[in-house]
């Protein structure tokens, strides 16, 4: 949805300012709606709930005042028009704006809240669970009162775009292909499901949740360790960035939630991001593989190396790296992007400084690398 920046304010000062967050959940129904959308105590939970992922995934840098403890749920207030009005004509403003005006009437101070929530039940006319603004307050959830989906459009009013999935239909990694909108399974900004599914580490370092400390953009070939930015005991780096172009970015992270998926537990999730807050995107690093959205190298050998920026486009090479990324202590499963030789490599095609089973940069046994660009 349309949208102003953080209210003019960069993530780290808008952050700074105030890092818990007070939420005013605004109940409404219609004379052709009536009754509460939720009871009291799923208002609570929701509120708790959206706290817990919130200070879990921003590592205690943000999170939500408890119901009547800074945050509030209000009674059900009726509004002036019926759902029939509202939702046919797709005049979610108006219904913000009168839902807001009750809460006001009802005592409620607007500008003692941080964001403010608009719920409701099943208006007919729209279709969506939810919607929410982009760097600036206003969420409305529709019939969906989960952490999940409030978690998903409050990410908006923070600032983040959707996170999704860029389909090459199985050709290639980054090779020709489409944005899929919601498409990174793994991202409440893509699946909308809190819980593990946490924002991922590009969108974790522009809200600031990372520092920058805690990220790294990667120039030189070297190994680097990078830590779970899904653990809240981690420290250290959790998210490498590497430049592809002015305004493409590579970030690899790593992550310990999806405890069944071997390739997340074992190996480095990839995306391309913008500079600002542009929408992610996963990228399957097996594409064709049967098993669907892979954003990680499996450990199976012949997939353990992924590579190279390299190209000649424009003339000039893309950097390349080396890139070990190791899990945490426990766990020394290694993932490793190395760029060699000539720029024609590719999955179907070996050659000498990379054929299968030769030395790689770290003395492991080596395989055709994939081809990026
Ligand atoms: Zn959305």
């Amino acid at each position: 949805m349309a949208s102003t920046l953080l209210g003019g304010l960069s993530p780290d000062r808008f952050l700074r300012r105030h890092w818990q967050k007070k939420l005013l959940l605004i109940r409404v129904d219609f004379s052709d709606l009536v009754g509460a959308p939720f009871a009291d105590a799923t208002g609570v939970s929701l509120i708790s709930g959206l706290n817990s992922f919130y200070v879990e995934s921003s590592f205690g840098r943000t999170g939500f005042y408890p119901s009547g403890g800074g945050s509030d749920i209000t009674p059900t207030l009726r509004m002036p028009q019926a759902a029939s009005y509202y939702g046919p004509n797709d005049l979610y403003t108006q219904l913000r704006t009168d839902a807001r005006n009750a809460a006001a009437t009802a005592g409620y101070v607007l500008a003692n809240y941080d964001y403010d929530l608009i719920c409701f039940g099943a208006v007919p006319g729209w279709g969506w669970a939810g919607l929410g603004y982009v760097g600036a307050a206003g969420v409305w959830l529709r019939n969906y009162f989960t952490a999940g989906v409030a978690g998903h459009e409050l990410g908006h009013n923070y600032g983040l775009n959707h996170a999704n999935f860029w389909d090459t239909g199985g050709q290639s990694v980054i090779g020709t292909g489409s944005s899929v909108e919601y498409g990174d399974i793994y991202d409440t900004m893509g699946s909308a499901n809190a819980g593990a599914n946490h924002f991922n580490a590009r969108y974790k370092s522009y809200l600031n949740w990372l520092t920058a400390a805690e990220t790294l953009t990667v120039t030189t070939s070297g190994i680097y360790r990078i830590y779970p930015h899904d653990d809240t005991n981690s420290t250290g780096l959790r998210g490498l960035k590497i430049v592809r172009s002015s305004s493409t970015n590579y970030w690899v992270e790593f992550r310990q939630k999806f405890t069944g998926n071997r390739w997340l537990m074992n190996g480095a999730g990839i995306r391309w991001s913008g500079n600002g807050n542009e929408r992610s995107h996963l990228l399957d690093t097996t594409p064709g593989s049967p098993d669907g959205r892979i954003p990680s190298s499996p450990t199976s050998r012949a997939d353990r190396f992924w590579a190279a920026t390299r190209s000649t486009r424009n003339g000039t090479w893309e950097p390349s790296w080396t890139i070990s990324i190791f899990g945490p202590a426990a766990k020394t499963r290694k993932f490793t992007r190395w760029a060699a030789g000539s720029p024609t490599h590719s999955a179907t095609k070996s050659c000498p400084p990379c054929a299968r089973g030769a030395p790689g940069p770290d003395g492991a046994s080596w395989s055709p690398v994939r081809r990026y660009r």
